[in-house]
């Protein structure tokens, strides 16, 4: 693998807990600064591109989005290219048949990429190259059953070989929790004498039931992804997608405890409900590749570890682990990513990295993506949580954005680049951009009630 930093070796071993998405791009960038780098993951993960027992919400559709891509690219040179040469598709995010409230956003070229291709097909590609690194080795069916600490610092972890039970202690000069959304190391910092971060939950009763068909070339219209966004009145939503050259993936979403169902009739039945009819025309009579399958998500989940004012020194936690977000809005493994530019710019400091420094980095991190998809939940009556005047304004004002986007790809693109986190939410406030939004939302109710179409602008801003 090219290096894409100076390397400065800043210790002998890291260690890092989970070999999903987090663990494997934290690996790709401490391989830079570590001797030797440890993944320890209970699942036999080399060579596996299904989805596994440890990571059962890869069965279902992922779209690496916008900022994802464009780090992943920067971490894996020739990622576009080698994803394309295995069948799996890039195209530009705001290219995608996108409809929110069941109106369809105007396309626009957006400069910024999206991968549609599933989630463990993709993982592999990653892990192989990060594998592949001289000093990367891997501890699969390996479960961690503890931290070891000297004084105020980690200095290894327990472990249980999954196929002998034998138990074990590796030592670590840095140790990375990448062990997702079930992550222990709230209950063992209790144990060590720390305090454990306090949780902050979005409840929403979501779940996902997804099946894999054989593609047509007819059934995406020449649009990589249809995407039929939930939204408050038009609750049910889909992710159908190309993921390779013979295969799609659907993938159903309910909200607040609707679920979508896993027999074959009552899925067929929900697809042919959802408020854009294209779906159901494409998988109507298609042939299915597996089963549905329903991975259910009854919250979101954010651990404030940044606010800790003890911490012990040489652990760090990324990825689910520290904030799990409600997935419709694709952006786990794209915070994931940034959290591991903030690791690596720590690194290139020459020293180990500081653990609260980095935290706080994580933090600052996960505010956006977090106020994005909690306020978005908070559109929903039922979802309870507070409503101050900024969440009520700032939905009204991302309802008409999305509105004007159905008119003016220039919106779609400002939208898009926000969605993909590439841009701060703040840049749909560009006096502008506001102007059109409200020119062009300015029929938004009247046209809500009777359903009429709305017409495209051309004109850019
Ligand atoms: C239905 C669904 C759809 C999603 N869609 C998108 C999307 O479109 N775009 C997007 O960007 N994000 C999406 N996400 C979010 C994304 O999946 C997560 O953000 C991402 O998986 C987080 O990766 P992670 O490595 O932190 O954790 P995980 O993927 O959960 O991996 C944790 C790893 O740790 C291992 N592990 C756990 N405990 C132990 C232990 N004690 N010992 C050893 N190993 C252990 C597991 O085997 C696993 O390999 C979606 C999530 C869901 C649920």
């Amino acid at each position: 693998m090219p290096a894409t930093a100076p390397a400065t070796t800043v210790g002998q071993r890291a260690v890092v807990l989970g070999g999903s998405i987090a663990g494997t791009l934290a690996a790709r960038v401490l391989a830079d600064h570590y001797r030797e780098v440890v993944v320890v993951d209970r699942d036999e993960v080399l060579g596996v591109d299904q989805p596994r027992r440890g990571a059962p919400h890869t069965a279902h559709a992922h779209g690496l989005h916008g900022r994802g891509f464009l780090i992943l690219a920067e971490l894996f040179p020739g990622l576009r290219a080698d994803l394309q040469a295995r069948g799996v598709p890039v195209g530009d995010l705001g290219e995608m048949r996108w409809y929110f409230d069941a109106r369809r956003l105007e396309p626009a070229r957006t400069g910024l990429l999206s991968s549609t291709g599933q989630r463990p097909v993709i993982e592999e590609y990653l892990r192989s190259r990060v594998a592949g690194m001289p000093n990367v080795s891997y501890r699969q069916r390996t479960e961690l059953t503890g931290l070891r600490a000297t004084a105020d610092r980690i200095s290894g972890v327990a472990l249980r070989d999954a196929r002998t039970g034998r138990e074990s202690v590796l030592d670590a000069d840095l140790v990375v929790d990448a062990t997702g959304r079930g992550s222990r190391t709230p209950v063992w910092l209790e144990q060590l004498g720390y305090d454990r971060p306090v949780e902050e939950r979005m409840k929403i009763g979501l779940a996902y039931t997804t099946r894999l068909y054989r593609k047509r070339p007819e059934m995406f219209g020449g649009t990589q992804s249809i995407n039929p966004v939930a939204s408050p009145a038009h609750p049910r939503g889909a992710f159908f997608g190309q993921v390779g050259p013979d295969e799609c993936i659907l993938s159903l979403t309910g909200i607040l405890g609707d679920q979508p169902p896993a027999d074959p009739d009552g899925f067929l039945d929900y697809v042919r409900s959802l408020p854009v009819p294209e779906i159901y025309q494409a998988v109507r009579d298609a042939e299915p590749l597996t089963d549905p399958v329903t991975f259910t998500f009854p919250a979101s989940l954010r651990r404030r570890y940044e606010r800790l004012t003890r911490f012990p020194d040489r652990l760090l936690v990324l990825g689910d682990a520290v904030c799990s977000f409600n997935p419709v809005y694709g952006q786990g493994m794209t915070v994931a990513a940034m959290e591991v530019m903030a690791l690596r710019r720590l690194l290139l400091r020459g020293a180990p990295p500081d653990a609260r420094r980095f935290l706080r980095d994580v933090g600052r991190i996960v505010d956006v993506p977090w106020q994005i998809s909690t306020s978005g939940d908070l559109e929903f009556p039922q979802v309870s949580g507070n409503r101050p005047a900024s969440v009520r304004i700032g939905n009204a004002y991302m309802a008409r954005v999305q509105y004007a986007a159905t008119r003016d790809p220039a919106v779609t693109a400002a939208f898009m680049r926000v969605a993909g986190l590439v841009d701060p939410p703040g840049t749909l406030l560009r006096p502008g951009l506001v102007r059109r939004v409200l020119r062009l939302s300015r029929d938004m109710r009247s046209r809500r009630a009777t359903g009429a179409p709305t017409g495209r602008v051309t004109a850019s801003i």
